[in-house]
């Protein structure tokens, strides 16, 4: 008979998907004793750059109980976002995530419905959500809860999903009925990336590593530099060093960067093992979105961005970073 104290890890996996994850696991919220080194190592080489709230109590970040007092369980959940250019039109120059609705927005509401379905069950429950934050390794919970490995290209390679996807994380102080089996130890690269370069020969800035930590150098990668970096004075960015050896990749996008998965095998149609992945149908495209042009970017103002992108997330770099960013563009 069922433990009416543990949380049904099948039913809340079940609920997750009906109200939208492509993919959902659940984890033993036990400390990531096994990626304190890895993490030690990107911070010591300083690959988070300016992002100093990254390297803030990075002890924090391996133990979910600070995060949750009393935690028990990690659940995972994948959206996939998944460029379907057979289904619909996409923007050049926009990176893919980017060019539907605010993910954020859409996966905090969703954890606030999940963690809702938990207190149904358990009126006492703890829940938090997390979503894209630095203050938890979700790529490393996701492995936990099964839902794929990290590649070379820093991604979580989900075997159903690909790499577009974002992730949602709900901290539970529930304990679960049954919990996942971790895919890998997070270092394990999938086999998939053994014989394999094509995101580090294709990285503009070589942000990427071919063996070793960090992976991925933060302070390098143009996905940081066109969102998180502020123009100065003169409305001009200092974008890291282009390497002339990685031309003939997907053109350069004014916002976020996609190169790293648009060349990855795992992305591929053949690459999966049944249907290629839908997009949930918040992040296909907005409408009008791939026509706009390089003028109309120059043409925008702080006004003209929050209305016309009012739930985007193009929002986050500001008019000026935007037209910043547009030297990419040549
Ligand atoms: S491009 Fe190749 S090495 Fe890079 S993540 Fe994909 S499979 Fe792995
Ligand atoms: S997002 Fe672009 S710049 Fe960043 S690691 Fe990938 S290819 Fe390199």
């Amino acid at each position: 008979m069922a433990d009416s104290n543990l949380l049904n890890a099948a039913d809340f996996k079940a609920e997750a998907l009906r109200l939208g994850a492509a993919e959902a696991g659940v984890a033993a919220a036990d400390t990531l004793a096994a990626e304190w080194p890895y993490l030690q190592a990107y911070l010591s080489a300083g690959a988070q750059g300016d992002m100093a709230y990254m390297s803030r109590s990075p002890e924090t970040r391996c133990q979910p109980g600070q995060l949750l007092p009393g935690v028990r369980t990690v659940a995972v959940c994948a959206f996939s976002y998944f460029p379907r250019p057979d289904l619909y039109a996409y923007h050049p120059r926009i990176a893919r995530f980017a060019q539907g609705e605010d993910y954020h927005r859409v996966i905090r509401r969703f954890l606030k419905r999940m963690a809702a379905y938990v207190r149904q069950r358990h009126p006492d429950a703890r829940c938090r959500g997390f979503v894209d934050t630095a203050l938890i390794l979700e790529k490393a919970w996701a492995v936990r809860a099964g839902l794929g490995r990290i590649g070379r290209n820093d991604l979580l390679q989900s075997p159903r999903l690909g790499s577009y996807l974002f992730l949602g994380l709900l901290l539970t102080d529930v304990p679960a009925d049954t919990y996942d089996r971790p895919t890998a130890d997070t270092a394990a690269l999938p086999e998939h990336c053994l014989h394999c370069s094509a995101c580090v020969d294709a990285c503009p800035t070589g942000a990427l590593s071919l063996e070793g930590a960090p992976r991925l150098r933060a302070d390098r990668c143009l996905a940081y530099a066109t969102i998180e970096m502020p123009p100065d004075g003169n409305g001009r960015k200092a974008f890291p060093p282009l390497r002339p050896q990685a031309a003939g990749a997907p053109p350069l996008a004014i916002f976020g960067c996609d190169r790293c998965q648009a060349v990855c095998p795992a992305n591929r149609p053949g690459a999966f093992p049944t249907a290629v992945p839908t997009p949930h149908p918040a992040f296909v495209p907005a409408p009008g979105l791939a026509a706009l042009s390089q003028a109309d970017f120059a043409r925008l103002d702080d006004t003209a961005l929050r209305e016309r992108f009012a739930r985007s997330p193009l929002r986050r770099a500001g008019a000026d970073g935007l037209k910043a960013n547009l030297t990419l563009w040549d």
